[in-house]
């Protein structure tokens, strides 16, 4: 078996390990492939061609949804860390590739697996002086040390915590220990950020870190799943949380269970951002009685809708953190208003279609020089 077959075998379901909603799988030379090669975009809205493999793809746990769990059926392959940097400086040389999303199975313990994963990063920066993106999975159990050398090869850092607490973990994945094994890792990482210089990371600054849920798979509420990513995001100093939607898998304990709306993913992290980036309290996310998010409105559109369609906000004199209330209006257009305020005052719609606003959206729940924009009334 070639070098491309066998990473083919280590093609990661884009719905467990998917990095963002607008992944897509990419094409190797014009054409679709079988390689495990994914679109992703960046945080900075840059779009990036990863590779996203596994050391191995052998695995002696038995996560529920899982289609690499141990007792499969499947054509399984490893590497070593010498053949994948390898072949991943070939793709890049060939231009197939501009980054790189390493993870593996477990075998023989995550520390191990974890040695595996770090040699394959110092090989691709020291022998290969290799320059761009590593994302690199920190094992379950890895040991302090471990993520201290791997925080300073990669750009980011990340371990799944998979579901949102002990129990609903016991009931995805039951050899994973949720606080012990996942959580104090990603804790470690901010430790380590917090205390140690970065002059021996790479490019001078340490890794951002992300976790990520499963979503749909084992019962587990919306509330759930904001609260925990809310105390990572404060406790870990997480840079992102990613959803992603459960999907059955053939030949798993939950082939049977349903797949998750695709639209849930989305309202929850709409309801992220608005935690991490707009101020949003948990208290004030629309949560149903049964503790789920309304799948069919924004978040935010819902949240003003209650609070502000009788208190709209006046734009030419609100802070940012009231301006970022508004729907349609985000961090890049808050910025923009009270820029532009200065200069005169915001008295018509369309002063803020040039400004980062979505004008339409935000004009039921603002006052422009204390009026209301005429044409709102019809839309409330
Ligand atoms: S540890 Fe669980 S999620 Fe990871 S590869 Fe093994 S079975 Fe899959």
């Amino acid at each position: 078996m070639d070098v491309l077959e066998q990473l083919s075998l280590t093609n990661i379901n884009a719905s467990l390990e998917a990095g963002s909603l607008r992944e897509k799988p990419a094409c190797y030379r014009g054409r679709p492939t079988d390689l495990p090669i994914t679109e992703a975009v960046m945080p900075n809205g840059q779009t990036i061609i990863l590779l996203k493999t596994m050391v191995t793809s052998a695995c002696e746990r038995n996560c529920y949804y899982c289609p690499f769990r141990a007792g499969r059926d499947f054509k399984r392959t490893t590497f070593t860390p010498d053949d994948l940097a390898l072949t991943y400086m070939k793709l890049y040389h060939a231009r197939a590739v501009e980054g790189l999303f390493l993870s593996s199975g477990l075998i023989g313990g995550g520390v191990k697996i974890q040695d595996k994963i770090i040699a394959t990063a110092e090989l691709l920066r020291r022998r290969y002086a290799y320059q761009g993106y590593i994302h690199a999975k920190i094992m379950p159990g890895a040991e302090k040390d471990q993520i201290l050398r791997l925080m300073e090869l990669a750009d980011r850092v990340s371990l799944n915590l998979e579901a949102p607490n002990t129990k609903r973990l016991k009931d995805l994945a039951p050899k994973k220990i949720f606080m012990d094994e996942l959580v104090q890792r990603l804790l470690w990482v901010d430790e380590i950020r917090k205390n140690r210089s970065p002059f021996k990371a790479w490019r001078g600054r340490w890794p951002s870190s992300a976790t990520q849920f499963v979503v749909g798979a084992v019962g587990e509420t919306d509330h759930e799943l904001i609260a925990t990513s809310e105390k990572m995001f404060q406790m870990a100093n997480l840079r992102r949380v990613y959803y992603s939607r459960f999907t059955p898998q053939q030949d798993t304990p939950l082939e049977n269970h349903s797949a998750e709306n695709p639209w849930r993913q989305h309202r929850l992290y709409q309801s992220s951002f608005l935690l991490r980036d707009y101020g949003f309290q948990m208290e004030e996310l629309p949560f149903d009685p049964s503790g789920n998010l309304p799948i069919h409105t924004d978040p935010k559109l819902a949240w003003a809708q209650a609070a502000l369609s009788h208190q709209p906000i006046e734009l030419n004199k609100a802070g940012r953190k009231e301006l970022l209330r508004v729907p349609g209006i985000g961090p890049k257009g808050a910025d923009s208003i009270i820029t532009a305020r200065r200069q005169c005052a915001l008295t018509q719609l369309n002063q803020l279609k040039s400004l980062h606003v979505n004008a339409k959206r935000a004009a039921p729940f603002i006052l422009l020089n204390g009026k209301r924009p005429e044409f709102q009334l019809g839309l409330i």
